[in-house]
């Protein structure tokens, strides 16, 4: 029997979470943000979910050949671009969108053969400092391109540092305006944030939206917002077995270091779920879990292969129960992975992206 720990991924809540996310933007393209395989969920996996998007954005070329594999035959945006000349020859055979963010980018597309000229997102930096163009830079980067016999139709895309946050996207959204402002062309703004925080903001809506974490059923805001507030639904969910139960009296502790002193008599139920199969270790005592769809908490620390609970409150578990690390019980109950993120002090993508190879996933229908 294969150890007792499986992930599921729900099709139903990706289809769900990409309704809500248009609800925000109803005039807007949709790029189902699949980099990072699909955020962990695998893109195999995902794709039935997401194939009512517009397009697929993603980073791996390798990415976006399964994307193609899969049959899509809609658009595939390069978040990045390409990162070196021979990038643009599978662009160009697989026709993918791309970024153009460097001049460097520009060079190589100068140098490149092609009978289908290309459709591209020249990005901003306006005030993300990471990739993209400044807006004092960003009109002679268009012009260039828009030489190109290698280039089609340019679309203006940027994004934004705080869309999750108190300082908002007000100062980048008046930068990118007030540089695009007589240029043509779709613009491309916002992530989760700032699609579902600041949809009252027209030019927020654009042509293209670009969600990511929203459309896996994590709050891009949390604790500001929980994905029930957001109306968001878990499309990954990580569940284990008991594999053993200790009594433990008053005095006793529980795995490595001895962190965990029992402060009276207990019953702790030994789970396969390990930071092995990419449950944070530094997970401290208290962080929620469901037991048979109950609200319980770890105890101790989390070990390779093991991590252990309080059946205290549990009377009936024992061997064989279910506990849900995240997403969804058996019993229909939801443990947001973003609550166990902020015990691990980081955020629902980390946790996502970092499940491991070594869990079995099956595919809920
Ligand atoms: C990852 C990414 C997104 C999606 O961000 P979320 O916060 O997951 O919605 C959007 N745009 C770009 C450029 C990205 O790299």
């Amino acid at each position: 029997m294969p150890r007792p720990i499986q992930a599921t991924i729900h099709p139903q809540a990706l289809r769900h979470n990409l309704n809500r996310v248009r609800l925000a933007a109803p005039d807007a393209q949709v790029w189902a943000v699949t980099k990072a395989n699909a955020y962990g969920h695998g893109i195999e996996r995902a794709f039935d979910g997401l194939r009512g998007a517009d397009g697929f954005a993603l980073l791996d070329l390798s990415e976006a050949q399964r994307v193609r594999d899969l049959g899509w035959r809609g658009p595939i945006l390069l978040l990045e671009g390409a990162f070196e000349a021979r990038d643009l020859e599978l662009c160009s055979r697989l026709s993918l969108w791309h970024t153009v963010h460097c001049d460097e980018q520009i060079d190589m597309l100068a140098l490149h053969k092609t009978h289908e000229p290309h459709r591209i997102f020249l990005k901003m930096n306006s005030g993300m400092n990471r990739l993209g163009f400044t807006p004092q830079r960003f009109r002679s980067a268009w012009t260039r391109l828009n030489a190109l016999p290698q280039v089609d139709e340019i679309s203006l895309m940027t994004h934004f540092s705080d869309a999750d946050g108190p300082k908002g996207i007000a100062e980048q959204m008046a930068r990118f305006a007030e540089a695009t402002c007589d240029l043509p062309g779709e613009r491309s703004l916002s992530n989760s944030a700032a699609t579902l925080r600041h949809a009252q903001d027209a030019a927020v809506k654009a042509d293209w939206i670009r969600p990511g974490i929203a459309v896996y059923g994590s709050s891009p805001d949390f604790p500001a917002h929980s994905a029930a507030d957001w109306d968001l639904q878990p499309a990954m969910s990580l569940n284990a077995q008991i594999i053993a139960v200790q009594s433990l009296q008053a005095g006793d502790t529980v795995g490595y270091g001895s962190s965990f002193v029992a402060d009276r008599a207990m019953r702790i139920g030994v789970v396969a779920c390990g930071y092995a199969d990419g449950y944070p270790r530094i997970c401290p005592t208290g962080t929620p879990v469901l037991v048979n769809g109950q609200r319980g908490r770890t105890v101790g620390r989390v070990s390779m292969d093991m991590l252990t609970v309080d059946l205290s409150p549990f009377p009936d578990a024992g061997v064989g129960s279910t506990v849900t690390l995240w997403g969804q019980s058996a019993q229909g109950a939801v443990l947001a992975i973003d609550e166990v993120a902020q015990a691990a002090g980081t955020v629902g993508y980390e946790l996502m992206c970092a499940l491991a190879q070594r869990v079995p996933v099956v595919l809920a229908d």
